[in-house]
């Protein structure tokens, strides 16, 4: 029999506030452990929280950016648990009224947009860190506290791959969206995988496996691989799957048992009698849709859309915002916007590669931290943006070959110069002048009589030799189709 995969994810995205959910302690990663606590994040007796409006209004912007609705009522409440890391023991959280219900999620997977259905986005606290060591165990609390958004997708993922795809389109949607800095080496991201498996057409869901707290995306697709596999192969032997709840090994490659399910009202849920209820006004609202974006796979669609842009520029431009930005910029005055694409994508994205090689190379020289060297950005290159249409321009109208347009590009880079200026000052505009390229042409046909014989017995293909000799004698500068045409004359 064949069998399918149902896939369900609960994602938890740390949101970017300035200080946690409920204390004034700085929401921010890295310090030394316990440096960033007070009685409220530490849950010392008789605290009582005071919610944070922005982690709020954050919870209520990505609701939008996931094509949520968002409920007329919101509240929060107690989780029950025996929670090592937090000693409150019951994490404040959303149970059955939270920000935001019933939205989705489109990406592009194999080639098509696909919808993952969201059941519901809901704000909680994060938990302290506890580490283990050799005869003692200790507890950070700094991250207890930190706001933690939990985004829950419908069981509408159908492979380990497109769950793949579904993560980096959830996280680029929140982080353009100012949502969370999404940084996963800082665990910014992390990840209940929800699993079953059921013969391929059927309607009725399996029974579910989690794999809990996943921190990479590619652990999460590893992880599903392994588990699809084994859940497929215990129902071919004829074995029984029980709800329950496994951990991914990394190290072993395999997912292992740690218990069966709990259930839900195990948590005891009740609502937290310190936090009033929350119902968004319109205006409130109206300040929060005004801080939306538009999302990477729209602005893909509209830039191929408007500029007539190929697939793949859209796509490469749309994933990083500010580049689109510095596109559309030119894009609106070029007559070709292709080329204005062809330019950012190709030319400036190499440069600015090269250019942060040589940062973070300078950056470890010095023996400074790997992570902290700074990447160029946009500002601060030396040429203003035009400059790349006035480039395309010289181009266009044949003053520099495609070739010297290159060198152009890079002096621009590294000066600041203007295209005209740089032409100018440095001797690039292309050479048109037939009675220099005439010279250059009776040159090279007599540093070469070989090739030129050949030509002449009709071996077509010795023609480009030569051009490409009258080009060296040019330097670059001919004009290659007056080159050739002249050529051609003179070997007639
Ligand atoms: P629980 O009550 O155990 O938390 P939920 O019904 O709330 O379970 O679902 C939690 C997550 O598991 C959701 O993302 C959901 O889409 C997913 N899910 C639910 N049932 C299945 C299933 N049979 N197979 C795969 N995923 C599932
Ligand atoms: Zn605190
Ligand atoms: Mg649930």
């Amino acid at each position: 029999m064949e069998y399918e995969a149902v896939i369900g994810l609960e994602t938890h995205v740390q949101l970017k506030t300035r200080t946690k959910m409920w204390c004034g302690c700085p929401n921010e990663f890295g310090a030394p452990p316990n440096t960033h606590v007070c009685p409220v994040c530490l849950g010392m007796p008789g605290i009582l929280p005071v919610a944070n409006e922005e982690a709020v209004r954050l919870a209520v912007l990505a609701g939008l950016l996931l094509n949520c609705e968002i409920p007329g009522r919101a509240k929060f409440d107690r989780k029950n648990y025996f929670y090592p890391d937090m000693p409150k023991n019951y994490q404040i959280s959303q149970y059955d009224m939270p920000f935001a219900v019933n939205g989705w999620v489109e990406f592009e997977f194999e080639g098509r947009v696909r919808r993952v259905r969201l059941t519901r986005a809901h704000l909680e606290e994060d938990v302290g860190k506890s580490f283990h060591f050799e005869d003692r165990s200790g507890v950070d609390f700094n991250r207890a506290g930190v706001p933690l958004l939990e985004i829950v997708s419908e069981p509408d993922i159908e492979s380990a791959d497109m769950a793949f795809a579904y993560l980096n389109a959830l996280k680029d949607i929140l982080s353009q969206g100012g949502v969370s800095d999404c940084d996963m080496e800082k665990g910014m991201v992390r990840c209940d995988v929800n699993v079953s498996v059921r013969p391929a057409g059927s309607s009725e869901l399996g029974e579910k496996i989690e794999i809990k707290n996943m921190n990479s995306f590619s652990g999460v697709r590893r992880a599903l691989k392994y588990e699809i596999a084994r859940q497929i192969r215990v129902l071919r032997e004829g074995g029984k799957l029980t709800q329950s709840t496994r951990r991914w090994n990394e190290e072993l490659g395999a997912t292992e048992e740690m218990r069966t399910k709990e259930h839900a009202h195990d948590y005891r849920y009740f609502p937290d009698p310190d936090l009033q209820p929350f119902e968004p006004s319109p205006e409130w609202l109206e300040a929060i849709r005004a801080r939306l974006v538009e999302l990477p796979l729209r602005r893909k669609q509209r830039l191929a859309a408007q500029y007539g842009l190929p697939d793949q520029d859209a796509r490469a431009l749309a994933d990083d915002p500010a580049l689109a930005e510095y596109f559309e910029r030119l894009a609106r005055k070029a007559s070709r916007p292709k080329a204005a694409a062809n330019w950012i994508l190709n030319n400036l994205r190499a440069l600015m590669a090269e250019e942060n090689e040589r940062r973070k190379r300078a950056h470890s020289a010095a023996g400074l931290d790997e992570g902290q060297w700074t990447p160029m950005s946009l500002e601060e290159l030396k040429f203003e943006p035009e400059a790349i249409l006035e480039l395309i321009e010289l181009t266009d109208k044949g003053v520099i070959s495609s070739r010297i347009a290159q060198e152009v590009f890079a002096e621009m880079f590294r000066s600041g110069g203007s295209p005209k200026a740089i032409v100018e000052s440095k001797g690039l505009a292309q050479v048109s002048d037939a009675s220099q390229i005439e010279r250059l042409c009776e040159q090279a046909i007599a540093e070469n009589p070989g090739p030129a014989a050949d030509y002449r017995k009709g071996k077509k293909a010795a023609l480009n030799f030569l051009k490409g000799q009258v080009m060296r004698l040019s330097r670059g500068k001919a004009n290659p189709a007056l080159v050739g045409e002249i050529l051609e004359k003179k070997l007639r």
